[in-house]
């Protein structure tokens, strides 16, 4: 049982100079049998397994990783947490992870760092304004926070943007969602599976899975790197990888995989207190609390694997940041990395039952996945115990490319983020 973490237990421990600190998890060997095996650590699955044993009661639950917890687009995304989307159902999905983000450090007893520091999506053109207008109005009307601010407004917040912008990217206005901000990403991976191995989830890492059994149309287990696991139910969560694993399984995914980059620059002195983005120039940029520049682009245009990212989108992306901030132009960037996101045709997610029995798959997060971890992992939980989708996500269903009722979020999902 982990102990919690307090100001009693951290009293308690620098007496013993922070010597005997419990593993925050354990890390299992497989048992040969599960009821739920899920396929992915990343923040998604390792909170699915988080809440089908917290609210479904589900304990005898493997999360499956091939490599390391948080290794995967968990561990390298820019963490721009917002729920400002344009239709019902996906605002209805990322508020729904917007308010477990305000309550999630006390529900795991692990601090995320969430930082609700507002984020701003800048307008650029008389067409940008109208999108920007549109949003907002949707997003109120789903009960959702968001304001529009005029350019004297957005330069009284972010003082060292240059709104003139050479004239090339004019900032015209701005839409804010107060509540949005960051959090520590590889707190929120770590967080979720100290809580659910506290719960009794087993965390297998290194243990990648090759192949699925089935029997009579019904999943019947995972192969993995670590031999077979039997398993009454499997959940895919496993971003870029998700048409590699459909695939294993006997059916297509309508998921391209692009490589996404982002990068930091060397950590300075707090400059910027919120987070600036703009769709239109394809850029965005907020600071860490280490002080480091943390900004992201556009996907690359090409489908990979190759968790890098190609020049010319850093360039283009530098251009433009460097324009709106002339003070950022003689920083020098510290690290650069990619990581492999999971596109559907209409930018929204795929939170679903499949054509096998027992087999459920979380996809489709794009280039914003991150915002929607807790919110995912809940109502991924409810449709894997109940087999059948939570009100929230039974929109986001593979039949969707069947049917037509396609949630196009291109415009919210717009940066990349
Ligand atoms: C550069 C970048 C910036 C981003 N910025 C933001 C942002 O600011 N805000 C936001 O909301 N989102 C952002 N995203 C998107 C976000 O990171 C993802 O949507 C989200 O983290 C997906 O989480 P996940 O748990 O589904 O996937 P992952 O964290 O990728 O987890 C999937 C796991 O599955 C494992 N796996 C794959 N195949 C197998 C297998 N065969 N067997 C076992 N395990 C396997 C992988 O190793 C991986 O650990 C960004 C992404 C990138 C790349």
């Amino acid at each position: 049982m982990t102990s919690r973490y307090s100001v009693f237990s951290l009293l308690r421990n620098a007496l013993s100079y922070h010597e005997n600190w419990p593993q925050a998890w354990q890390n299992k060997e497989p048992k040969p049998r599960y009821d739920v095996v899920i396929v992915g650590g990343g923040g998604h699955g390792l909170a699915t397994a988080y809440y089908l044993a917290k609210n479904h009661g589900i304990t005898n639950v493997a999360v499956v990783e091939r490599g390391w917890l948080g290794g995967g687009n968990t561990g390298r995304n820019t963490t721009i947490v917002r729920s400002n989307y344009l239709w019902d159902q996906s605002a209805a999905l990322y508020e729904h992870a917007l308010k477990l983000w305000e309550g999630l450090s006390q529900d795991l007893n692990y601090n995320v760092m969430f930082s609700q520091r507002g984020v701003l999506n800048l307008a650029h053109s008389q067409h940008d304004l109208r999108e920007v207008s549109r949003r907002i109005n949707a997003n109120r009307l789903n009960g959702v926070d968001s304001e529009f601010l005029t350019p004297a407004q957005v330069q009284e917040m972010v003082p060292i943007m240059d709104l003139r912008a050479k004239g090339r990217y004019p900032v015209l206005g701005a839409s804010l969602q107060r509540r949005g901000g960051t959090a520590r990403h590889d707190a929120v991976a770590w967080g979720y599976a100290r809580a659910a191995d506290a719960l009794g989830v087993d965390i297998i890492q290194e243990c990648p899975v090759n192949g699925f059994r089935r029997e009579n149309g019904r999943i019947t287990g995972v192969e993995t790197g670590k031999g077979f696991i039997e398993a009454g139910k499997v959940g895919v969560v496993t971003a870029g990888h998700s048409s590699v694993m459909a695939e294993m399984a006997g059916f297509r995914l309508p998921v391209q995989s692009l490589p996404l980059q982002a990068l930091v620059s060397e950590p300075v002195k707090p400059v910027i207190d919120t987070v600036v983005m703009s769709g239109a120039v394809h850029a965005y940029v907020s600071q860490s609390d280490k002080g480091e520049l943390v900004i992201g682009a556009g996907v690359d245009s090409y489908i990979g694997y190759g968790q890098r990212g190609s020049m010319p989108v850093t360039e283009e992306t530098l251009a433009a940041i460097c324009e709106l901030f002339p003070l950022f132009r003689r920083m020098r960037m510290l690290r650069q990395w990619g990581g492999i996101v999971d596109v559907c045709p209409d930018a929204s997610p795929i939170l679903s039952k499949t054509p096998v029995e027992g087999l459920y798959f979380n996809c489709g997060w794009g280039t914003g996945g991150f915002k929607a971890t807790p919110g995912s992992g809940w109502v991924f939980a409810h449709t894997i115990a109940q087999d059948e989708p939570h009100a929230l996500n039974a929109a986001f269903s593979i039949d969707r490319f069947r049917s037509g009722f396609l949630i196009d979020e291109h415009g919210a999902a717009a940066v990349a983020h």
